[in-house]
């Protein structure tokens, strides 16, 4: 079995042929899995496919990944819709990356944890204004004080305490928390069901074992002393890194 054999599948998003649009997440984790796979350096060096198959022989489901390369692989689309909306694109790369593995291990995760880096220009801290939300920014600063590593849910199995309704929920990354539903739409909420009490509001409860959990840790950043105009004070950014990254601060 190799990369180039385009007869080998691999258990990654399959695409209807009916289901095409351009940017159906699908059809995006496809494209960054093509990325992964064929994408070669100045040196015709496989970099990102030679990378994954290193990191999956040590267990280690992370990706590093030059931004500069996105930029340059096909039209540059990846890395604008990246940059532009990460939250929706980043978790996308991931299964496309965890996709590209050809031979994945039966315990490997569904998402490879993409950490990404850039060799563009930093921009100080307090040039980030409203425009800038969501958006893919790269700053530079000081670490002046970080918190204990904790444990942080990524998914969350909630269930309904009357009728045992099982749901499983995202858990925005960084700072952000998990929405509930506020209603069961579990089997007794279904007309003929005369024993089962009706379902309350907000029945939901977390089931803590069966929800999956990341090493999670707050940074203060303090912006750097040559971006501070005379006579200001220094301006700070609460940072939250997770997974790997954590590891990497440490250092
Ligand atoms: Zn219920």
């Amino acid at each position: 079995m190799d990369w180039d054999a385009q007869v080998v599948t691999v258990s990654g998003p399959h695409v209807p042929a009916t289901e095409g649009s351009a940017d159906s997440p699908q059809v995006v984790v496809q494209q960054f899995q093509q990325f992964v796979r064929t994408f070669q350096d100045a040196r015709h060096d496989f970099i990102y496919r030679d990378q994954l198959t290193q990191h999956a022989a040590l267990k280690n489901y992370s990706l590093t990944v030059d931004l500069t390369d996105l930029r340059r692989y096909g039209s540059g689309e990846l890395a604008e819709r990246l940059e532009t909306n990460p939250e929706k694109y980043l978790p996308l790369f991931e299964s496309g990356v965890a996709s590209a593995v050809l031979l994945p291990a039966p315990d490997q995760p569904s998402r490879y944890q993409v950490i990404l880096k850039d060799d563009k220009q930093s921009r100080p801290v307090r040039t980030l204004g409203s425009a800038d939300v969501g958006k893919l920014v790269l700053v530079r600063g000081i670490v002046l004080s970080t918190s204990d590593v904790k444990a942080k849910a990524t998914t969350l199995t909630i269930a309904c305490r009357n009728c045992m309704n099982t749901k499983v929920i995202p858990v925005h990354w960084g700072l952000g928390g998990a929405r509930f539903p506020r209603q069961c739409d579990g089997s007794a909420q279904q007309p003929g069901r005369p024993g089962q009490q009706k379902c309350p509001l907000e029945p939901f409860v977390v089931l803590p074992d069966r929800s999956e959990y990341a090493d999670s840790q707050l940074l203060k950043l303090q912006e750097l002393p040559e971006e501070v105009p005379t006579g200001e004070m220094p301006r700070h950014l609460r940072c939250a890194v997770e997974r790997e990254s954590e590891a990497i601060t440490l250092q």
